[in-house]
């Protein structure tokens, strides 16, 4: 913890203030007044990187800071800043002074809901918003962000927002990826106005600490009745690609004792998946989304089969034993069958702790306050996992009704909304004006 220094007196439980007027805040009608870029017809958003009404909706939260009083900026990879100066009081060494940032991303998969991302911008807005209105400038400076990328919709890339500031990734990295109209990178950047021949100031920036307030996207909190869920963890996860050969023959004429059949070594394969990640427990998940088969001709016997696996978990041990056993059962059943087997590692992310002290912050906050929370881990991947080695990072969870994401049904009751919204406020003010 000795890079982050908070202005506040340390292990006190109190809250930092109490919150005049909070229940006025606009926080539903500036989330629906969000949406309407990139709204379809089903009700739900497209915002896709650089796109048209991606770049509408960024410009339109510029507008939306500078009228709430914050200074907008942009920078190259068009990530959008609303500050709130701080006075100037820290100690002055490094670290302390960089801001503490909030927000999330801007940017949709495709048919998206209108809460993910988005929350944590609006939010972040409002509450800059509401501390300027109530408390006037803090001590700290205090900024939010709207990043500019992450869900790797529209270019096979996520994060490019996050990856950019905290220089993981460079326009050299992305620049050549091809979306599905086979525009690259490095065109769509510059049609949207950003990149290094725009006027904007680089995406390198240093944070004194990253707060996430974000929808849970999953049942957790809605199924054990708590507002509040404190991210412990982003999970780890590896992706794979196994191949199982075989032969193909006649469905008719091969005695099922003779047969190399993939799919149903395949099949065998993805039954074993599922009872190591049982047996393994919570909060191990494995996931077996896609699977094809050759020749896909329904009276001959599949000579290959190629399924997907997605292995998740907060710690890295227990990604890579589980993955192993899968292994090993998977050469089992090959052999027994006479199949071939190959596989391929697409992707490995390590799980990535939250900050320590930012949590139990928020953990203090949320009993004065008397929110029901509980610690948890995220399934999903987030800019927080790009920030958190980088500097101080925590996220907030609210309830995502029925665990519905990535949809147009995706819903959080405003009730819900607004308990995340008052932890943030809570924990933007004691690091932002705490003495
Ligand atoms: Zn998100």
């Amino acid at each position: 913890m000795n890079d982050f220094e908070v202005h506040t007196s340390s292990g006190t439980k109190r809250p930092t203030h109490p919150l005049p007027q909070l229940e006025q805040v606009e926080l539903k009608g500036m989330l629906d007044w969000l949406s309407a870029y990139g709204a379809d017809a089903q009700g739900g958003v497209t915002r896709l990187l650089y796109d048209q009404a991606w770049c509408k909706a960024q410009h339109a939260l510029a507008e939306k800071m500078q009228e709430k009083g914050l200074a907008p900026e942009f920078d190259q990879s068009g990530n959008l800043y609303g500050t709130l100066h701080g006075r100037g009081m820290g100690s002055g060494t490094g670290m302390e002074e960089a801001p503490i940032v909030t927000g999330s991303h801007i940017d949709t998969v495709v048919h998206g809901g209108k809460y993910d991302g988005a929350y944590g911008v609006v939010a972040g807005v409002l509450a800059l918003e509401y501390l300027q209105k109530h408390f006037g400038a803090p001590k700290r400076t205090l900024e939010v962000v709207s990043l500019c990328e992450e869900e790797g919709s529209r270019f096979p890339f996520a994060y490019w927002g996050s990856r950019s500031i905290t220089g993981v990734s460079g326009l050299e990295d992305v620049q050549h990826l091809k979306d599905q109209e086979g525009i690259t990178f490095a065109q769509a950047i510059r049609d949207a106005g950003f990149g290094p021949n725009s006027s904007y100031r680089t995406a390198s920036h240093t944070y004194g600490a990253f707060i996430e307030l974000h929808i849970e996207q999953g049942q957790i909190l809605e199924r054990l009745g708590h507002s509040i869920g404190i991210v412990s963890d982003i999970v780890g996860q590896k992706r794979f690609s196994i191949t199982v050969s075989g032969e193909a023959n006649h469905a008719g004429t091969t005695p099922m004792s003779w047969r190399k059949d993939a799919l149903a070594g395949a099949a065998e394969m993805i039954t074993a998946v599922r009872n190591i990640a049982l047996e393994a427990g919570e909060p191990l998940v494995a996931t077996v989304g896609r699977i094809t088969a050759d020749p896909g001709v329904g009276n001959v016997v599949a000579s290959r089969a190629v399924f997907s696996l997605d292995i998740r978990h907060i710690r890295q041990e227990s990604i890579d034993r589980c993955w192993h056993n899968m292994l090993q059962e998977f050469s089992r059943i090959a052999a027994e069958q006479q199949l071939g087997l190959n596989w391929e590692e697409h992707l490995s992310v390590t799980p990535i702790p939250m900050n320590d002290q930012i949590t139990s912050d928020i953990r203090d906050i949320c009993e004065v306050e008397q929110l029901s929370y509980i610690h948890m881990p995220s399934g999903a991947g987030h800019d927080s996992q790009i920030f958190q080695p980088a500097c101080p990072t925590a996220m907030i969870f609210v309830p995502s009704h029925d665990g519905i994401s990535h949809n147009p049904l995706e819903y959080t009751a405003e009730e819900d909304l607004m308990k995340g919204f008052r932890v943030l406020v809570q924990l933007l003010y004691k690091y932002g004006y705490g003495s």
